[in-house]
């Protein structure tokens, strides 16, 4: 008779390696899977141990509520979980686990075992697995809570062992989990074992604050604002920190929603939105933001990793992050930024002003602050970073920016004068401070130009002659595309046929610039853009900070009351340290650094 059936359920060992593969990528998964279940366990300790980068061994440790012989023995079964009953209850997950999959998947794909005893047992359970086949099960005495260790991961599949990377960086990736769930858990006592020796110790009972100061050196925390606020169904806590303490890479924005740490591009698209303006390209601020809503209201069974979750309305998400972190960042009601707002008008006496302008003279501004230690560089050893022996990942992901600033304002500062016909140098009781006059100038014009955008209310200067622009056929194309909104912020322009526009007004604070070279400029930087600026004010800001670049590009030596102004002016703006484009518009060489070289004790 002729076999009809070609298709056969699959043994589960075998449907238990292929879930694996969603699950469990390297000795990493592992580790979160295993610390997400203490965690849910209730534990208030936390004992995670690594051997040659988890290949060889990854175990957790946890005084949690532990298991029964039968809960123990369903655990390692796919889709056995106490964590949900109904399918209901998948609209509001409050754990980190709800799959049912992970022991199910881990088992099967390593040497497992698993230690557990509930606190009112006599006795615990162990049970021995390899390769998702039981091995042995028996009654064991040990601690209430549970320990469970996964061998030689990926033993039976070697193909995938294979594509484990070298212990050095599948170490780094697993310290980076321990790193982020010690950070969403701060009152547990954990710590970390690496090859016998622990490296990572923290207590119980720590707040954020703590925790933080727990795991990163104080360069970098000293950088960190705290983040505080609600915005519709959406509460938001942490720290952000200032755009003068940025990476090149995004490895330290921490995401965490409802307890979990998570990755939605919502969120990092939000913070790089707070930060507009102030950061260079590809430049990260380092953000650890915690967000709590109703679990109704966002899907976390979105991947079998459960590392990136849906929002039912990811704007009002979004608008929180950006309302919260511009609010933690911005130099208003924070410690040693203010103080340069508040104080800098420059006290002017009319012999003062006189002095200033001979030779060699200065002239001093009263009560002008900054903070001191704004620019001054110092590399920051950032947490989770594999040791420099290693070959991977690279040393570029280091943090690029100087730290911040500690609160100690300035309470006078002489301009000495301008060198290269270009910065301008300062004296200040706290040390020497160098200005370049056109990334001020450029932050100076990018602020009053977007207030006036902002506001509706651009002023348009009508050109005594109108003048035509030839463009090539790409920058034409930009122009053409973006015409509506060029007229809205106060540029007079029109087609001339073919690729050619006329000219007859600009904005009234960028009047003084040459109509052709300003269209040329702001065309190349709108045929880069292309269609990528969908969002209106994103559109308007990087118009304004081409133009104001542009305006910005010829400057000669200035005069001692040019630069009385800019400085005054700087001192005025929202974000005085960085023109639009994120290049710093001060440097600070503290009087300390000055006397350190020079080997002054
Ligand atoms: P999930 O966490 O999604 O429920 P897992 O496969 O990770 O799925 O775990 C299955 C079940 O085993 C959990 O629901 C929990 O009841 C139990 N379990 C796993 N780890 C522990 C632990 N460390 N302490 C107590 N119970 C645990
Ligand atoms: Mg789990």
């Amino acid at each position: 008779m002729k076999n009809d059936r070609r298709i056969q359920v699959l043994p589960e060992n075998v449907a238990n390696q292929i879930a694996a593969g969603e699950v469990v990528e390297r000795p990493a998964s592992v580790l979160k899977e295993l610390m997400e279940n203490a965690l849910d366990a209730g534990a208030s300790q936390v004992d995670a141990e690594i051997v040659g980068g988890g290949k060889t061994l990854v175990r957790v440790a946890d005084n949690g509520v532990g298991m029964s012989r039968d809960d123990a023995l369903l655990s390692i079964e796919r889709f056995a979980t106490s964590k949900i009953r109904a399918p209901s209850e998948l609209e509001r997950i409050e754990t980190l686990g709800f799959r049912g999959e992970a022991l199910a998947a881990i088992s099967s794909v390593s040497r497992f075992h698993l230690l557990t005893r509930r606190a009112d047992d006599l006795a615990g359970t162990e049970i021995t697995m390899s390769a998702g086949k039981i091995q042995d099960v028996r009654d064991q005495g040990c601690a209430p809570g549970t320990v469970v260790s996964v061998r030689n991961l990926f033993f039976n599949l070697p193909a995938r062992r294979k594509f484990l990377r070298s212990q050095q960086t599948e170490l780094f990736h697993a310290r980076q989990v321990f790193i982020l769930y010690a950070l969403s858990h701060p009152d547990a006592a954990m710590s970390l074992k690496v090859d016998g020796r622990e490296i990572i110790n923290l207590p119980r009972g720590s707040s954020l604050a703590q925790r933080l100061a727990e795991l990163y050196p104080s360069s970098c925390r000293q950088a960190l604002r705290p983040v505080s606020g609600a915005s519709g169904p959406v509460r938001l806590t942490g720290y952000a920190s200032l755009p003068t303490h940025i990476r090149s890479d995004g490895s330290e924005q921490h995401f965490f929603v409802n307890g979990r740490p998570t990755a939605a591009p919502v969120l990092a698209a939000a913070v790089r939105e707070a930060y507009r303006g102030m950061l260079p390209r590809d430049r990260y601020p380092l953000v650890f933001l915690f967000i709590s809503m109703d679990p109704a209201l966002v899907d976390v069974n979105v991947h079998p990793t459960k590392k990136e979750v849906r929002f039912h309305d990811p704007s009002a998400v979004r608008n929180a992050i950006i309302q919260e972190v511009m609010r933690a960042i911005s130099p208003a009601g924070h410690e040693g930024l203010p103080a340069f707002r508040a104080r800098l008008t420059p006290a002017a006496s009319p012999g003062q002003g006189a002095a200033f302008s001979k030779p060699g003279a200065q002239r001093v501004f009263d009560g002008l602050s900054l903070p001191s230690a704004l620019f001054r560089p110092g590399p920051v050893q950032p947490v989770g970073r594999p040791p420099s022996t290693t070959t991977t990942p690279p040393a570029k992901n280091e943090i690029v920016l100087p730290s911040l600033p500690q609160a100690a304002p300035w309470s006078s500062v002489r301009v000495l004068g301008q060198v290269y016909g270009l910065y301008i140098v300062m004296e200040t009781d706290e040390g020497i401070v160098l200005m370049d006059p056109h990334a001020a100038h450029e932050r100076v014009l990018f602020e009053r130009f977007m207030a006036q955008v902002a506001a509706r209310k651009v002023q348009s200067h009508g050109l005594l002659l109108p003048e035509t622009v030839d463009f090539s056929p790409r920058d034409a194309q930009a122009l053409r595309t973006h015409v509506e909104t060029l007229k809205r912020m106060g540029f007079g322009i029109a087609g001339f046929g073919g690729d050619s526009f006329i000219v007859d007004a600009l904005p009234a604070c960028l009047s003084e610039v040459a109509p052709a070279r300003l269209l040329t400029d702001l065309a190349a930087c709108l045929a880069q853009t292309g269609n990528k600026a969908d969002m209106r004010l994103l559109l308007e800001e990087q118009i304004a900070q081409a133009a104001c670049k542009s305006a910005v590009k010829a400057h000669g030596p200035l005069s001692p009351s040019e630069i009385e102004s800019l400085i005054g002016q700087l001192a005025q703006t929202e974000m005085p340290y960085t023109c639009p484009h994120g290049r710093p518009t001060l440097i600070h060489i503290s009087r300390e650094e000055l006397d350190r070289r020079f080997g002054r004790a």
